[in-house]
């Protein structure tokens, strides 16, 4: 077991940024449950109510407000298919902020505007601020019910004020970076699109987001993820009347759940990973049990072979607001049982044979923005009309490959 930086690249990271520390497991296989203090210093700030923690498992805490020590109590709960190493929970932490614009109780600025950024930087008396913790106590019990224990140094990351000014101005180095740092940063922050909750993650409204710094601004409103039951052979099972058949991860950030529904639900964000061939997808063991796929707003690309040859399956749709932009070589190819495919607006790239040897297809919306179709894109699916907007990319590819279609004013 171990802490670890989520992201060890990051460095310098802004004032008022969130970091992530990860609780990594050696084998994920056989962790049972964790429980874990983490002493974080006292300039940064907790904020575990938005956690994000491995399929399989729940995690709760608590924080002991004058040490900035919180208690994490991890739990297997269901089955997680991570062979090896893995991340039980990534743990957002803020760092220290400038409070600009306040004024103080009392002393000389009283009833006037305290420290501004450039002030701040001015005043040449700021101090190093970084992200640090200490593991005070950690506890594993595996599956077999032996247990471990782990303490020590955790990870840490320094910030944009990484020196006290004294020693930034004293060196080459410190002065260059003094010189054109503006003193601390300023969150820009824009609303994200609202969020569905699925079984296993965490939706939400009102979110808002600091490209800048990469940051969550506000977390917003959390909508909980389902709350499923797990039955003897740890499977999950829900409460409803669609029970869980399979899940696991498809991607970086992507997920994939297949209910007895016969529908496989993609979860979660960024791109569905390609695969070398149909023969080694998470979901090979059910290709016979998958009669739709339903593919969640945060996916943005599909890969190679990754939904192909599914030869029960007689629909594909994607969740309103889809992000999707690119479909890869061969994505969709031999699922020959489905009739009728709208892409969402955001589609930029068709690969090759994406939609090749789909026997039943007769209708494919192909929106206005596809600026790519691959060789053969359609290749044995000889019945299909595909819809494309006057003047499009797609419609001259249809001119030129002699396929059937119908233009739309856009
Ligand atoms: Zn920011």
């Amino acid at each position: 077991m171990k802490v670890a930086a989520h992201d060890p690249s990051l460095d310098k990271i802004k004032l008022g940024s969130v970091w992530y520390a990860d609780i990594v497991a050696t084998d994920m296989q056989q962790v049972q449950s964790v429980v874990v203090d983490i002493d974080l210093n006292n300039m940064s700030r907790w904020e575990l109510d938005h956690m994000r923690v491995a399929l399989g498992f729940t995690a709760t805490y608590t924080v002991q407000d004058d040490e900035n020590i919180a208690t994490i109590v991890i739990t297997r709960t269901g089955k997680n298919d991570t062979a090896g190493e893995g991340t039980l929970v990534s743990m957002p932490i803020r760092t220290w902020e400038l409070k600009t614009g306040y004024t103080y109780e009392s002393g000389t600025k009283n009833g006037k505007p305290a420290f501004t950024y450039k002030q701040f930087r001015d005043m040449k008396e700021f101090w190093p601020v970084d992200i640090s913790m200490e593991i005070d106590r950690g506890l594993v019990t595996f599956v077999d019910g032996t247990t471990d224990t782990f303490s020590g140094e955790g990870p840490q990351v320094d910030t944009e004020s990484y020196k006290m000014a004294k020693d930034m101005i004293s060196t080459v180095e410190g002065k260059a970076y003094y010189d054109v740092w503006d003193g601390g940063h300023i969150h820009t922050a824009a609303a994200l699109p609202d969020q569905a909750a699925t079984c296993t993650e965490d939706g939400y409204t009102g979110r808002t987001y600091c490209e800048s710094c990469n940051s969550v601004v506000d977390w917003g409103t959390a909508i909980p993820a389902g709350t499923y039951l797990f039955g003897e052979d740890g499977v999950l099972v829900g409460p409803g009347d669609a029970a869980v058949v399979a899940s696991g991860s498809c991607g970086e950030n992507a997920t994939w759940t297949l209910y007895d529904s016969g529908m496989l639900e993609i979860g979660g964000t960024g791109a569905v990973s390609d695969y070398e061939s149909q023969l080694v997808t998470p979901w090979v063991g059910y290709r016979d049990q998958i009669k739709s796929i339903e593919i969640g707003a945060g996916i943005t690309s599909i890969g190679r072979y990754a939904f192909s040859h599914l030869y029960e399956c007689t629909s594909i749709t994607f969740a309103e607001g889809s992000k999707l932009e690119k479909i890869e070589v061969t994505g969709f190819y031999y699922d020959f049982q489905v009739t009728s495919v709208v892409l969402p607006e955001t589609v930029r790239s068709i690969g090759v044979l994406a939609f090749g040897n789909m026997y039943g297809l007769t209708d494919l919306y192909v929106p206005q923005g596809v600026s790519m179709i691959g060789d053969n894109a359609f290749r044995g699916s000889g019945q299909v009309t595909l819809s494309v907007a006057a003047g499009s990319y797609a419609e001259l590819y249809a001119v030129n490959q002699n396929i059937a279609h119908i233009s739309r004013d856009k």
